[in-house]
C-alpha cells in the first residue's frame, strides 16, 4: 500500500486497548462502517446525523436493526418496524466523563514520521535519541481541514509529518522544538 496509513492502522492494531476510553474499542477505529451502537460510531458521520439518524428494528427478538423501515428480520421474518433513537455516551450513561475521540486523556505518544506511534515511555524514547532521529515536539492546532490534509497525505507518503510541516507549518504548527 502506497503511503502511511496501513503503517498506522498496524500500530492501532497492536496498540492495548488500555490506552483507550472505556467507552470505546479498537473495531470502532479500525472498521468505522460497522453498524451503529454505543461504542461503534461511524467515524465519518457528524453528532447532527448520529442523533437524527433513524433506525428499525426487530421488536420481537430485538437482534436485529436496519437503516430503513419495513426490512425482514433474518431471524423471525417479520417486518421491522421499531423506530429506535440512538444514545450517544454521556457521564450519566457510562459513569465517567466523556471527552469524545478514542484515547484516555493525559496519554503521550511519539508519532514517527510514517504515523507509526507508541506511548512515550524511557524504554522507547532513549533508543531513538541514540540512534540520533530527531525527535520534535510539534504543538498543532488541529481542526478538520488539517485533519484532512494530514489524512491526504497518509494516503500518498510515507514522510507524512515532514511534507505536513513544510506544507502548512504557517496555518497549523505553534511551535516546535527539539525533545
Ligand atoms: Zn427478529
Amino acid at each position: 500500500m502506497v503511503g502511511s496509513l496501513a503503517k498506522l492502522y498496524e500500530t492501532i492494531e497492536s496498540l492495548s486497548e488500555s490506552y483507550l476510553l472505556p467507552n470505546q474499542n479498537k473495531k470502532a477505529l479500525l472498521n468505522p462502517r460497522v453498524p451503529i451502537s454505543a461504542t461503534e460510531i461511524p467515524l465519518l458521520l457528524s453528532d447532527y446525523e448520529l442523533h437524527n439518524r433513524e433506525s428499525y428494528g426487530c421488536s420481537n427478538c430485538h437482534l436485529f436493526v436496519a437503516d430503513v423501515p419495513n426490512l425482514m428480520c433474518p431471524r423471525c421474518n417479520q417486518k421491522m418496524t421499531s423506530a429506535l433513537s440512538y444514545v450517544p455516551p454521556s457521564p450519566a450513561n457510562t459513569g465517567f466523563p466523556v471527552d469524545g475521540g478514542f484515547i484516555k486523556g493525559l496519554m503521550t505518544f511519539i508519532v514517527k514520521d510514517n504515523l507509526e506511534f507508541m506511548p512515550m515511555s524511557t524504554k522507547d524514547v532513549v533508543p531513538l535519541l541514540k540512534k540520533k532521529e530527531g525527535i520534535l515536539e510539534l504543538r498543532l492546532m488541529l481542526d478538520v481541514q488539517a485533519a484532512m490534509k494530514l489524512l491526504q497525505l497518509s494516503l500518498q507518503s510515507k514522510t507524512v509529518l515532514t511534507k505536513f510541516y513544510k506544507d502548512y507549518s504557517s496555518q497549523y504548527v505553534t511551535s516546535c522544538q527539539p525533545l
